[in-house]
């Protein structure tokens, strides 16, 4: 008797090409992504010519030898010495406008339909700018976008774990000063280790008792810990990264029954070493368990990825079908600092996009009652 062959299943996706151009096309946030770390390599050394800086590279293969060394499977303390590079160029306003614009830009040309862009004030102010000047540049360039693209942005103001609480506190004030006018939350940003979040304690009272949101980088390179202190002592509405949050199962039922939301980066996770692989993510295993995951590029340029990219790295690492994918592009959505009406529009929107993209690409979803939380 002939035995039966396994039936090969076939992905809905058609093959790497297809599945490419579709998630390329879908409507996509990016709510997890620094400024100073999503530069066109092209505009950083244009900007570096005029404003006469030496950067330590010297054209664009060298920027890509460079940016490889620190981020193949480096601590996250190697990972950030990338923004040195980029920082120096970054101290004029015209230099953030168009560097903001130009994130933008390419954002839009990936079909990202919403963006909160993120950037520590006071590394800019190594020349004339104050700390207002640095929001009203980056404030401009994004705007620009906006109107050019009808792509919606907002930014967010980070303190720096290894720099002092004070300093946390005036860029608190920052952020309270602007909200409502671009700016949309606060952020403690830099190495995890040995620089506890709750340091930064008042800085989080601040901000919260003026009804700004928090997210707080935690659970990259810590152990989960961070991410209580993150919840608990700064009042985070959402939780940078959160990929080490498995360890703790009570934090992650907390973090799941409250539906804060993960800001994942696969691409710079691996950089960094807070998972040894794309394999080993727990990403997918989060997303089963119903925990609000979005996907985010955190640094374009220092990571070398897109929001297609990474879309796309986690489709095919987890085989993830259109229902999944329709579930984490919803969860950026949903995840966006915006008012509850604005959050609405956005959600029909891209719901809407959506399912038009998926039929035009001829796939077919059923509703996920996933969807409804
Ligand atoms: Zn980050």
């Amino acid at each position: 008797m002939r035995r039966s062959q396994p039936r090969r299943r076939t992905s809905p996706w058609g093959d790497a090409r297809r599945r490419r151009s579709i998630l390329h096309a879908l409507p996509k946030t990016d709510l997890h992504v620094h400024l100073d770390g999503s530069i066109r390599p092209a505009t950083l050394f244009e900007l570096a010519k005029d404003q006469r800086v030496k950067l330590e590279v010297k054209n664009e293969a060298d920027l890509g030898r460079f940016l490889a060394r620190l981020t193949a499977g480096v601590s996250l303390p190697t990972y950030l010495k990338a923004f040195d590079l980029t920082l120096a160029i970054l101290q004029e306003p015209e230099a953030l406008e168009r560097v903001a614009f130009e994130l933008a830009e390419d954002a839009h040309l990936e079909n990202v339909r919403y963006m909160e862009v993120r950037y520590c004030p006071a590394l800019h102010l190594k020349k004339d700018l104050d700390l207002h000047g640095t929001v009203d540049a980056v404030l401009g360039g994004l705007s620009e976008a906006g109107r050019r693209y009808g792509i919606q942005t907002g930014t967010i103001i980070c303190g720096i774990r290894h720099l002092s609480p004070k300093l946390s506190l005036e860029l608190a004030d920052l952020a309270v000063a602007y909200a409502g006018r671009g700016v949309v939350g606060f952020d403690l940003a830099g190495a995890e280790k040995d620089y506890p979040a709750k340091a930064h304690r008042e800085a989080f009272d601040r901000v919260l008792r003026n009804n700004v949101n928090v997210t707080v980088h935690a659970g990259e390179a810590f152990a989960p810990g961070s991410i209580r202190q993150a919840l608990h002592y700064c009042g985070a509405h959402r939780i940078g990264h959160g990929t080490r949050l498995g360890e703790d199962p009570k934090t992650l039922d907390y973090v799941n029954d409250h539906r804060i939301p993960l800001e994942m980066c696969l691409t710079s996770n691996v950089q960094t070493q807070a998972t040894p692989s794309f394999e080993e993510h727990p990403f997918h295993d989060y997303l089963k368990r119903g925990v609000r995951v979005t996907l985010n590029t955190d640094n374009r340029l220092v990571s070398s990825t897109t929001m297609t990219d990474e879309l796309d790295r986690a489709v095919a690492t987890f085989d993830l079908d259109p229902i999944d994918v329709r579930q984490v592009l919803l969860n950026g959505f949903k995840s966006a600092f915006v008012p509850y009406a604005e959050k609405g529009n956005l959600l029909r929107h891209a719901v809407l996009e959506i399912d038009q993209e998926l039929k035009r690409s001829e796939i077919a979803t059923t509703e996920s009652e996933r969807d409804l939380l």
